[in-house]
């Protein structure tokens, strides 16, 4: 039960999915137990470094700029405000930063370059530094590896079958492919997905299915429960069960049994009760911050009370691999290529994002009048 596997067929996970829930919490537990410290919590920390106006499509992302919703953009935020963001997160426990900018993808040139000097002024603090950045190329995965980079974060969201309801500017192989290119180069992958966007248990098996079969498995998964905002095309999405997101993380422990399991996005809906049960059942890793990007986050030390409570440690960091080397800008082996590749647009309509897009242009229309 606890060994890796990348053949997991949907119908083994819809199994383990739909398991009498004490049963799938105590196989999920047993698997923790093999390959982590039970008791240690990685505590990361996410920063928007560039937020909103984003060209993409996203059913579940207030950032698009197709739609209207109260989300205040900014541009590329300053190093030294990241550094002293990073220090911050740092005295209070976090041991990870992963950084956001609202890109469809990377491309070469000043605002890239500001983000790899970003990448090595939070490796110099000695802390795990992740970056979640849009599609990046092979060239510009290994400019984030020498630059000190830890993690890459590129979900797949859902299933491929689902993610075409959600998501109509990118294709699912895109995200593949990023994902290929980052394990090109000695930067660790995190990909993982969103529940309560409308998918079904398939859905939520499917994904799995698409993680698992990763070869290796990614070294971190983040699992979302989507946080429905108003002006999205999800807006109306009622909140995911508790349930649901505790069978979805023991499922992803048993079937990722070597991932970090992170619970991301949705913790401010969840009690005290149902976070312990996710920890237990193999979540060991949370967001800490009042905000998650955009999205409200329990404040820092309600989860430092939370911990003290459960007996849970806050994780070290590295304490899963070694800290890569930070190489300076003028040590640079890899050179900026001027890339700015044109990766697919699939473009199929989806008619909720179609209605929130107009919804949105009539309320700027009248905003204007
Ligand atoms: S999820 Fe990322 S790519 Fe999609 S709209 Fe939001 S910021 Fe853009």
């Amino acid at each position: 039960m606890s060994e890796v596997r990348h053949n997991w067929t949907k119908e083994e996970i819809l199994e383990i999915y739909n398991k009498p829930l004490m049963e799938l919490l105590y196989e999920a537990a047993t698997v923790h137990r093999v390959h982590h410290e039970p008791n240690e919590v990685q505590v990361s920390t996410l920063l928007s470094i560039k937020t909103g106006g984003c060209s993409e499509d996203c059913g579940y992302c207030p950032q698009a700029a197709r739609y209207h919703t109260d989300i205040e953009g900014n541009e590329l935020m300053p190093v030294q405000q990241v550094k002293a963001q990073a220090l911050r997160a740092k005295a209070s426990g976090s041991s990870r930063v992963c950084m956001g900018a609202s890109w469809r993808n990377v491309k070469d040139g000043p605002e890239f370059d500001e983000v790899l000097e970003m990448v090595r002024t939070i490796n110099k603090l000695d802390m795990e530094v992740c970056c979640t950045l849009g599609m990046v190329t092979e060239n510009q995965a290994q400019r984030l590896a020498e630059a000190g980079l830890y993690a890459y974060n590129h979900n797949l969201d859902s299933s491929e079958e689902y993610y075409k309801e959600v998501i109509s500017t990118r294709g699912y192989q895109d995200r593949l492919d990023t994902i290929d290119n980052v394990r090109k180069t000695n930067v660790t992958v995190c990909s993982g997905g969103i529940i309560g966007m409308g998918e079904s248990t398939e859905d939520r098996a499917g994904m799995l299915v698409a993680l698992s079969s990763l070869n290796p498995q990614p070294e971190s998964t983040p699992i979302n429960a989507l946080v429905a905002v108003e002006g999205t095309p999800l807006e109306d999405q009622q909140p995911v069960e508790i349930w649901d997101m505790i069978r979805m993380v023991a499922t992803t422990r048993i079937v990722l049994p070597e991932t970090q399991v992170r619970l991301s996005a949705g913790r401010t809906q969840m009690s005290q009760e149902g976070q312990a049960f996710c920890f237990f059942a193999g979540a060991n890793s949370i967001f800490a911050g009042d905000k998650l990007l955009t999205t409200p986050n329990p404040d820092v030390n309600e989860d430092m009370k939370l911990f003290a409570k459960l007996g849970l440690n806050a994780m070290k960091p590295f304490t899963k691999k070694v800290q890569p080397k930070s190489v300076d800008a003028v040590d640079s082996e890899y050179q900026s290529l001027g890339e700015n590749p044109k990766w697919t647009r699939p473009e199929h309509k989806i008619a909720k994002n179609e209605e929130a897009k107009q919804k949105a242009k009539e309320i700027r229309a009248a905003e204007k009048a």
